[in-house]
């Protein structure tokens, strides 16, 4: 199983994603931790594995479809991209998984990582949209739709809120996420044997 995890945005004076205005905390970076912790927990269960940037702060990952092609070169199964989410609102709260729109291996993928993140934090609210019957909700996002493989993003939680953003700067709490991220993807493959 070839998994390339894809750590959102190109990271500080290039691209931070979207920072807490108390903390300064950023998108970027978090992506990283959480996305390095992944790939070691699905190394672990033998999965072979690529992200698509390794560094805090690379420039070609600016470049959207350098990511997407590193992916369909490498003939990855599955593209799993990482963010953290952001409102003008700073109540807004929780976790998203999106997909591609239309009813995709994406769909099934995304299922076995929301509900993993659902059932270790259910403390957290899950961001859902029901109306093609899973809680995944769909978008256009280019690497969503440019890569082969299925493929979702994860919205791990809002870094504009800030108990999450406490939260996403906890190395505990990335530690549990990263695993649960991991234990959908090899969820998903099991629904694959099936
Ligand atoms: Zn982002």
């Amino acid at each position: 199983m070839r998994v390339v995890i894809d750590p959102g945005h190109a990271g500080r004076n290039i691209d931070p994603g979207a920072v807490n205005g108390a903390t300064g905390l950023q998108e970027a970076d978090v992506a990283l931790s959480v996305s390095r912790l992944v790939e070691k927990y699905l190394l672990a269960v033998g999965y072979e594995v690529k992200l698509t940037r390794t560094e805090w702060e690379q420039a070609e990952t600016d470049n959207l479809s350098y990511r997407t092609n590193l992916a369909n070169d490498w003939g990855a199964d599955i593209f799993i991209s990482i963010h953290c989410n952001s409102a003008a609102n700073q109540c807004a709260e929780g976790f998203e998984v999106w997909t591609s729109p239309g009813n995709t291996l994406g769909d099934k993928l995304a299922t076995c990582i929301y509900g993993q993140i659902a059932a270790e934090f259910p403390d957290r609210i899950g961001r859902t949209d029901y109306a093609d019957g899973d809680p995944d909700k769909e978008s256009h996002f280019y690497v969503l739709i440019h890569t082969d493989a299925p493929a979702c993003m994860v919205e791990m939680a809002f870094i504009s809120n800030d108990e999450e953003a406490a939260l996403l700067a906890d190395a505990a709490w990335q530690d549990r996420y990263a695993r649960v991220i991991a234990r959908g993807v090899t969820d998903y493959a099991v629904t694959l044997e099936g």
